[in-house]
C-alpha cells in the first residue's frame, strides 16, 4: 500500500523569514539535513506531497513575481538531488478569506482523503506549526513537529529515526527484565538505540567480559546485575542471564518492524570462510571469500568462527564444536556453559542460531564466539526500513 509524507514548506523545508514571506532568493535557506532525510524516506517507500499556506499569494501584499523565483529555487534544488514531490498544494488565501483550503482545513488534501488506497497508519504530516499538527489529526495520520529538537520538535535526523523505527516510533527500543528465582536475582536492561555504555556485573569476571563483547559488537547498551548462587557454581548465573538477555532483546524489538532480522558473520583472521545465510525455513551454505573485517583481529590463532542467526520467532540453536574446548574452565567460567548460554538465549529470544568454531586456545574460542555473535546480531537488530521483514506478515 502507498504511504505518504505530507510536508509543509516554510519553517519545515526552508527556514521561515521574520516577515513570514519567502519572497526573495536570498531568503531561501534549507533546514539542516533536510535533503538526505527526504532521500532516505523516499528510499523507504514514501511518496511526498507539499502542503503550504502562502497568505495572500497573488495579491499586492505577496505578488507572484516575488514568490515564484524563490519557490522554484526550492523545488529545483530538491529535484536536482533526486527528491520528487508528487504534488505541490498551495492555499493562496488569507485567514479572512475563510476559504476551505487554508490549513488546517482539509480542502487541499481532499482528493487524498477520498482515496482509500493509501495506508493512513504509516503516513505522516510533517510541519513546524500547531496548524500542521492539527491538520495531521484531522486527516487521521500522525503529525511530526519539525524544529531544532527542543520543545518536543524533531530535527530532520530525528524525523527519519522516528519514521523508520516503525509505527511505534516514539517508543524507544529499551527493555528492562527483572528475574528472581531461588538461584539467581537478575536485573537487566537493553537499549538497542544507544551503545558504548554498558555496565555488567554477574560476579563472574570472564563472563562479564564475554557479555560486554556481545553488547559492544552488537552495538547496543547492556546493563546487568546478577546476584547468583556462585557458591554452588556458575551454571545458574550463566544460564539465567542468557534467558534474561534473550527475553529483553525480544521485548525491546517489539513488533520487529523495520529490523534487519538476519545476521551472519565470519572470522577474525581467515580469508576463507563459510557463510550461512539463514532464511526462514532452510539453511543455505555458501562458500566465498570472506569480506567481513570484524573487530581488529587480536587473535593470532587460526580460529574459524561462523555465526548465523535469524530473529525468526522459531527458537533453534545449532552449536557445532569441531574440537573440544582445550580447557574446561576459564577463571570460574566453565566452557561447557557456552552452548548452554546461547541455547537459553535463543529460546528466550525466538532466535534461529547456528554457531560453529574450530579448535584453538579455549579463551580465544569462547571470546571469538561471543564477539561473532554480537557482530551477527548487529545488522539483525538494526532498523533498516519500516516494513515487517517477513512474507508471512508476522515474526
Ligand atoms: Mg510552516
Ligand atoms: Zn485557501
Amino acid at each position: 500500500m502507498k504511504k505518504y509524507l505530507f510536508i509543509d514548506r516554510d519553517g519545515t523545508l526552508v527556514y521561515e523569514p521574520e516577515d513570514y514571506q519567502v519572497d526573495a532568493l536570498d531568503k531561501v535557506k534549507f533546514l539542516p539535513h533536510v535533503i538526505p532525510a527526504l532521500l532516505r524516506l523516499q528510499e523507504a517507500g514514501y511518496s511526498l506531497v507539499m502542503v503550504s499556506n502562502q497568505d495572500g499569494l497573488g495579491t499586492e501584499s505577496f505578488p507572484l513575481e516575488t514568490f515564484t523565483p524563490a519557490h522554484e529555487l526550492i523545488l529545483n534544488t530538491l529535484e536536482s538531488q533526486g527528491i520528487d514531490f508528487e504534488q505541490v498544494l498551495i492555499c493562496p488565501h488569507k485567514p479572512e478569506d475563510h476559504c476551505e483550503c487554508r490549513k488546517p482545513k482539509l480542502g487541499l488534501v481532499q482528493a487524498y482523503l477520498n482515496d482509500p488506497s493509501w495506508e493512513r497508519s504509516s503516513s505522516y504530516f510533517i510541519g513546524d506549526r500547531a496548524t500542521d499538527l492539527a491538520m495531521a489529526q484531522a486527516m487521521g495520520i500522525t503529525g511530526l513537529k519539525v524544529g531544532d529538537g527542543s520543545n518536543q520538535s524533531l530535527t530532520w535526523d530525528g524525523i527519519v529515526a522516528t519514521i523508520l523505527q516503525g509505527h511505534n516510533a516514539s517508543a524507544p527500543r529499551v527493555a528492562h527484565v527483572v528475574r528472581n528465582t531461588r538461584e539467581t536475582k537478575i536485573d537487566l536492561t537493553v537499549d538497542l538505540d544507544h551503545s558504548g555504555e554498558s555496565h555488567i556485573d554477574t560476579g563472574i569476571g570472564f563472563f562479564d567480559h564475554m557479555l560486554d563483547q556481545i553488547a559492544t559488537h552488537g552495538n547496543f547498551n547492556l546493563t546487568v546485575k546478577v546476584d547468583g548462587d556462585l557458591k554452588v557454581d556458575g551454571h545458574h548465573t550463566i544460564e539465567d542471564t542468557g534467558i534474561a538477555l534473550g527475553t529483553a532483546l525480544k521485548q525491546a524489538l517489539g513488533d520487529k518492524r523495520g529490523i534487519g532480522r538476519f545476521g551472519f558473520v565470519v572470522p577474525m583472521d581467515e580469508v576463507m570462510a563459510q557463510v550461512f545465510a539463514v532464511s526462514a525455513d532452510h539453511l543455505v551454505t555458501i562458500n566465498e571469500q570472506a569480506q567481513v573485517a570484524a573487530a581488529p583481529a587480536t587473535e593470532s590463532e587460526d580460529h574459524n568462527i561462523t555465526v548465523a542467526l535469524d530473529i525468526s520467532g522459531r527458537p533453534h540453536c545449532e552449536f557445532e564444536l569441531n574440537a573440544e574446548f582445550t580447557r574446561e574452565d576459564i577463571n570460574g567460567f566453565e566452557t561447557q556453559m557456552v552452548s548452554h548460554f546461547f541455547e537459553s538465549l535463543a529460546v528466550a529470544m525466538g532466535l534461529t542460531l547456528h554457531m560453529k568454531v574450530t579448535s584453538g586456545n579455549a579463551h580465544h574460542q569462547v571470546e571469538a564466539l561471543f564477539k561473532a555473535f554480537g557482530r551477527a546480531l548487529r545488522p539483525a537488530l538494526k532498523v533498516v526500513g519500516t516494513e515487517l521483514p517477513s512474507s508471512k506478515g508476522t515474526l
